[in-house]
């Protein structure tokens, strides 16, 4: 008989033992009266904005909304140019374009897939450039000290792409506290996930938290006055928000059980056509742990053959959609397009037992 398969990722296996608070969770609200922008989106507000380090959270909708209004919040709008790597799964360059603003593509780093500090630098040199969005790729910090140093230099706004790296943190501060205003998604299978879509801002910057506040609601400035120009209606649920509260608590844990399997990959893995990330500490939390091969495809079929589950994030670069109609043609970005063919992503989260784990493991060394 086969083993049975290890999938990338379980929410049933995630969700399944809070199932009863969760329950509790949802009857409270049903009970309240209370379903959009009530007192349990302004509780999780509180609590996240504690939790990340920062003076606001304002919770919306989704990831992508988050990101929009982060970049509306400190001041994109049409024709802007905002600098933006190109490997993050088309996240920030929908929401750039959403704006009417107008994407850059930076290359990354072809150890670990972040934005590349001097090629960064080399883009803000070629003309003006808004603001820059910031990915913590697969859950790892950013470059901050850099990025923000050359930012600040130059006046272009950091806006931090925190939907991978929820509580991911570096001399006592977390993500979303690097840069003027961060995204955050609660996408269920995200590290802090939600049971639906939901999204968070957070900030530091007042006038950036109110202008986000106003902007998730049609661009009011009160009741039916409409002062803003790009608002959108993008709420959080009161559900959605009473169960991130049950969760939040949970967080740290759960990154630290996914660091685990990661810090097991990276030491245990020894074969030398698959290339592993570097074992991690705090900065990184694992949202997903992706190894590179030349020969992925193979790997890929080879890893099915034993019961691993793979997957690839991401196969198709930003600047290759198809939706630019060939815009972005003449763009080259090596490393990205590189990377493209040989990431392979290993099942990792917090409920894969040691077993598991050891099974991975075995696999890619029979390789
Ligand atoms: C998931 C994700 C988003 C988008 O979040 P949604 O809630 O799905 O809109 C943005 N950026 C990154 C890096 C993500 O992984």
């Amino acid at each position: 008989m086969p083993a049975p398969l290890i999938p990338v990722n379980s929410l049933v296996r995630h969700i399944a033992p809070l199932k009863t608070v969760l329950s509790a969770d949802a009857a409270s609200v049903i009970d309240s009266g209370y379903y959009v922008l009530g007192p349990g989106v302004a509780e999780f507000e509180r609590a996240f904005a504690a939790y990340c380090g920062t003076a606001e959270c304002i919770g919306v909708a989704n990831g992508t909304d988050a990101l929009e209004l982060a970049l509306k919040s400190v001041g994109v709008g049409v024709g802007d140019r905002v600098a933006v790597a190109a490997n993050a799964a088309m996240y920030g360059t929908t929401a750039i374009l959403a704006c009417g603003a107008i994407p850059v593509f930076v290359d990354v780093d072809s150890v670990d897939a972040l934005l590349d500090v001097a090629l960064l630098a080399e883009t803000l040199g070629t003309g003006a450039i808004k603001a820059a969005i910031v990915t913590h790729l697969y859950g790892r910090l950013a470059r901050f000290d850099g990025i923000v140093e050359l930012c600040r230099s130059r006046g272009v706004a950091i806006v931090e792409d925190c939907a991978q790296a929820h509580g991911a943190r570096s001399s006592g501060r977390v993500a979303g506290s690097f840069g003027d205003v961060a995204a955050f998604s609660f996408y269920p299978t995200k590290n802090l996930g939600a049971l639906g879509d939901g999204g968070a801002i957070v900030t530091s910057n007042a006038e950036v938290g109110q202008r986000a506040r106003q902007l998730r609601q049609y661009g009011w400035t009160a009741k039916y006055t409409n002062t803003h120009v790009g608002g959108r209606n993008s709420r959080l649920d009161e559900i959605q928000a009473r169960m991130l509260l049950t969760m939040l608590p949970l967080l740290d844990g759960w990154n630290a059980r996914r660091r685990d399997i990661a810090n097991r990959y990276s030491n245990e893995i020894r074969n030398t056509s698959i290339a592993v990330p570097a074992s991690a500490s705090e900065e990184y939390v694992a949202h997903l742990y992706v190894a590179h091969c030349e020969r992925r495809d193979a790997l890929r079929t080879h890893l099915e053959g034993l019961g691993v589950q793979t997957d690839i994030h991401y196969p198709v670069p930003d600047h290759r959609q198809p939706c630019h109609r060939g815009a972005y043609d003449h763009v080259d970005l090596p490393v990205t397009e590189k990377l493209a063919t040989t990431a392979l992503t290993l099942p990792c989260f917090p409920e894969l037992t040691d077993e598991e784990v050891e099974r991975v493991i075995d696999a890619c060394n029979r390789f």
